[in-house]
């Protein structure tokens, strides 16, 4: 008799992690640095603790920095504040939902839009 052999944890967390980097072109979506295996973390880009999922659509790489920048903070915070990385996230997350990509698009404008009546 075959027994098929199911992921244990570990490997699970691998295999969602290597999926992220590939989609990602193994690079970190928010500052755009070349990431490997060893140094990329993983970001759910709607923060589970304000409510979004662990699901490949809104997961992604990113470097621990930017990781740690970014927090907890809605994707839409962070866009404004610093719209280099929502340009980099448009760019280099390709596999997210469309819906936050649209959100990404729409805080970068407002990002730069900001800035330009500020200057
Ligand atoms: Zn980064």
């Amino acid at each position: 008799m075959r027994r098929v052999r199911r992921l244990v944890p570990g490997e699970q967390k691998r295999a969602i992690k290597l999926a992220a980097l590939r989609d990602c072109g193994r690079r970190c979506v928010y500052c755009a640095k070349p990431l490997d295996y060893e140094h990329a973390t993983l970001d759910h880009v709607h923060p589970l603790a304000k409510g979004g999922a662990h699901v490949a659509g809104n997961v992604v790489a990113a470097c621990p920095p930017c990781n740690r920048l970014k927090a907890d903070m809605l994707p839409v915070e962070f866009f404004m504040r610093y719209p280099q990385a929502g340009t980099n996230f448009i760019h280099y997350a390709r596999a997210v939902h469309r819906a936050l990509k649209r959100q990404a698009r729409r805080a970068v404008s407002l990002a730069f839009a900001g800035v330009r009546m500020a200057a």
